[in-house]
């Protein structure tokens, strides 16, 4: 990596930089910046009006500055004339504290500050969908257990290895792809690394995605619940802790339950103690809740969790600890921004480990089948507004992500809603005309 980008842009004769930063509901924003001129914007910034993007801010306030960060830059492999480059977002030369981008940054200072050093590993499923967005793309994909389906993967065989060839070829550590659970899904898996440095590839993973998939004439889609009665897009998050060097993971412990240590069990206790206020963030929209809470699909799971619950490899509940060392929270969504996804996993699990929590009872039934033997474990939410209701009351967890962006996030997401509850649906005209 090189620290000067217009130096990157000369020994890659790269002509243009994508300056890219991340708004409140996950949207890439960027300027597409010639190599001529990266030298000063590398120093000041690529200017932006942040109040016309999803950032709490008006057309009164000065300019929002994205500053690259040139240990983020990639050559696009699919147009190498164009470099990609996360920003950090400035105005009046401070951070502007609500960019996500920024939140996450300010988490990772202090697990450092704590001798941490949080590794993650997302898995950001997707659908390839026609262009108008309406049906899955392939008439053939129609088996009632379509997971790991050989035939249908081999047909869209041209996407798939060519996003994999750009992930070897960055050398992300692309180790398998498969067809999903559900007709016209995907999943492609990379090796975890730093927290940051994964939100940086999630991010750039979405925007190579869905650009291979509009070069092959299809749509690529993340959204949490795109058809009624088939399985969902989630983005499982595995977390590991490791000590402040990344050498040793400090979450292993052979010695312990399912080899999981005793600050391991307290980070997982802050997930399950915040778990439905972290819900706003990782499951951040209105379909969310239609992929948690699920009834069963017609592959015959939902493959996503409705009860706070944790277990061993087992996968029903909103936690597996699937080997040593590690753990899998199931709750996040296709929706999820990047970057806060990384940043409410840090706040919860820091939270966890300085309150010494406690994950409580492990649970090993199948979730599905038997979860209604289970009392007393929480339910998660049933929509963004029980969500964004509980995350407003979580205290502790709106401090850790920074009041500016807690009320940020809130007053957005709330206007949200409430645009999507004064929206006229034919299920109520269905269900209240002849009232
Ligand atoms: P599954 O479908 O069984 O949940 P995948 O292989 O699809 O598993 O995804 C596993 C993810 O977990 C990958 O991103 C992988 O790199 C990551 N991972 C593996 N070990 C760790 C670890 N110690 N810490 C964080 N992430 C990990
Ligand atoms: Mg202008
Ligand atoms: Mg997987
Ligand atoms: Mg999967
Ligand atoms: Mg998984």
């Amino acid at each position: 990596m090189t620290a000067d980008l217009a130096e990157f842009a000369r020994a890659k004769n790269v002509k243009y930089f994508m300056i890219s930063y991340t708004d409140l509901f996950g949207g890439q924003r960027a300027k597409l910046v010639p190599a001529q001129a990266i030298a000063d914007m590398q120093k000041d910034g690529a200017g932006f009006a942040g109040f016309a993007t999803w950032l709490d801010l008006t057309p009164a306030h000065p300019d929002m500055l994205a500053v690259p960060d040139p240990d983020s830059v990639i050559q696009l492999p699919w147009k190498p004339d164009v470099a990609w480059v996360a920003a950090n977002c400035i105005m009046d030369d401070k951070e502007v504290d609500q960019a996500p981008r920024n939140t996450l940054k300010r988490l990772i200072a202090e697990a450092a500050s704590d001798g941490m050093h949080v590794k993650t590993g997302v898995e950001a499923e997707f659908f390839l969908i026609s262009p108008d967005g309406k049906t899955i793309s392939d008439e053939y994909d129609t088996a009632s257990k379509p997971c790991y389906d050989q035939q249908a993967v081999m047909r869209r065989y041209d996407v798939i290895a060519e996003i994999c060839d750009h992930m070897l070829a960055l050398g992300w550590g692309a180790y398998q792809n498969d067809h999903e659970d559900a007709n016209g899904q995907f999943e492609m898996n990379w090796a975890f690394d730093d927290a940051l440095a994964t939100a940086d590839k999630h991010s750039f993973f979405k925007f190579m995605v869905k650009s291979i998939a509009e070069k092959h004439g299809l749509r690529a889609t993340f959204m949490p619940k795109p058809f009624q009665g088939l399985t969902g897009n989630g983005c499982h998050a595995h977390i590991s802790v490791w000590d402040k060097a990344g050498k040793t993971n400090v979450f292993a412990d052979n010695a312990m339950e399912l080899g999981l240590s005793a600050k391991g069990k307290n980070f997982l206790g802050g997930i399950m103690k915040h778990a439905s206020a972290l819900a706003a963030i990782t499951n951040p929209t209105v379909n969310s809740y239609k992929r948690i809470n699920a009834p069963r699909t017609i592959s015959g799971a939902t493959w996503a969790p409705n009860t706070v619950t944790w277990t061993g490899n087992n996968r029903t509940h909103m936690v597996r600890v699937p080997g040593p060392g590690r753990f899998e929270l199931r709750l996040p969504d296709g929706a999820a921004n990047p970057y806060l996804l990384q940043a409410v996993i840090i706040a919860a699990g820091l939270d966890g480990i300085r309150s010494k929590a406690d994950p409580g009872k492990r649970y090993d039934i199948d979730m599905y089948q038997h979860g209604h033997t289970v009392k007393g474990a929480p339910k998660l939410p049933l929509n963004l507004l029980d969500a964004l209701r509980e995350f407003d009351k979580d205290k502790s967890l709106k401090a850790a992500l920074g009041e500016e962006f807690s009320s940020a996030y809130l007053k957005l997401k709330h206007q949200e809603w409430n645009s999507y509850a004064s929206h006229f649906t034919q299920w109520e005209r269905d269900h209240t005309l002849d009232i």
